[in-house]
């Protein structure tokens, strides 16, 4: 089984604009699907991953409804686990996370450079106390992003002093923090926090993933792709060269994140 924690896909309408101008502040990354939901779906047959969590951003206060109802409306919760998004500074965003619990979202993403915040802002405090008491999943957007000037909202030193304010799962994507592997190593592993593996594939250098893996452990380790940037097949041609155990490996595909999710 094949659990990628880590996609994007928007709706229809919104996919044709989003997919050109998301790779142009992305450093021209080739896209691999065509940014809808359908074409994650096409994705996911071809490169055999059977579920895919699908990551909403809300980039201004406006768009928080729909980015969350359009999650609700693709969240089957069988090959389509979709994250919710508030914007952390918007006067309703504790009722939207409210809203998001009652839709049946488990989780939300939120990206600190797209956002304009700090991962460790104290005034983020209660709601990421209030992200903890609805029992939500967070993924975090972390490290360096090719589309913004430092400083950045999620460096792995950042995500320390944050995590310290959630008592509900934690993830930063991108082994940690995107260009971080050194900081991850040192402000992170061990920690209880989770690290999505995407991005990997041709920009982790061997050591950095082996040392990551080998102090923070697979059980903390899941599979992504950030799809449609990078897709499955790229990223467990990376996992494959690492000389994991099929023990570790069958956490890092699926284990950790049925639990996480909630899967049987
Ligand atoms: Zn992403």
């Amino acid at each position: 089984m094949l659990i990628d924690f880590h996609t994007h896909a928007f709706p229809d309408k919104i996919a044709t604009a989003a997919i050109p101008k998301l790779s142009f502040v992305s450093g021209g990354l080739e896209p691999y699907t065509d940014g809808s939901v359908s074409g994650l779906k096409e994705s996911m047959q071809k490169n055999d991953v059977d579920v895919s969590v699908v990551l909403n951003i809300a980039t201004n206060a406006h768009q928080q409804r729909s980015v969350n109802d359009f999650a609700a409306s693709i969240n089957n919760k069988k090959d389509i686990f979709a994250f919710g998004s508030v914007f952390p500074f918007s006067e309703d965003a504790f009722c939207e996370l409210e809203r998001i619990k009652e839709l049946g979202l488990v989780g939300v993403k939120l990206h600190p450079d797209y956002q304009g915040f700090n991962v460790d802002d104290i005034r983020l405090k209660p709601l990421y106390k209030k992200i903890s008491e609805l029992g939500l999943i967070t993924v975090f957007h972390a490290g360096l992003d090719y589309g913004f000037a430092p400083p950045y909202g999620a460096t792995p030193e950042k995500m320390a002093r944050a995590l310290e304010w959630f008592s509900s799962p934690v993830i930063a994507a991108h082994w940690g923090g995107v260009n971080c592997g050194d900081d991850v190593i040192k402000y992170l592993c061990s920690k209880n926090i989770y690290f999505d593996v995407s991005m990997g594939y041709g920009m982790m250098p061997k050591y950095y993933a082996q040392k990551i893996i080998e102090l923070h452990t697979a059980d903390k380790m899941l599979f992504g792709t950030d799809t449609p940037w990078h897709n499955a097949d790229m990223e467990m041609r990376l996992l494959n060269t690492l000389e994991l155990s099929s023990d570790d490996m069958d956490k890092i595909t699926h284990k950790n994140a049925k639990k996480l999710l909630g899967i049987e």
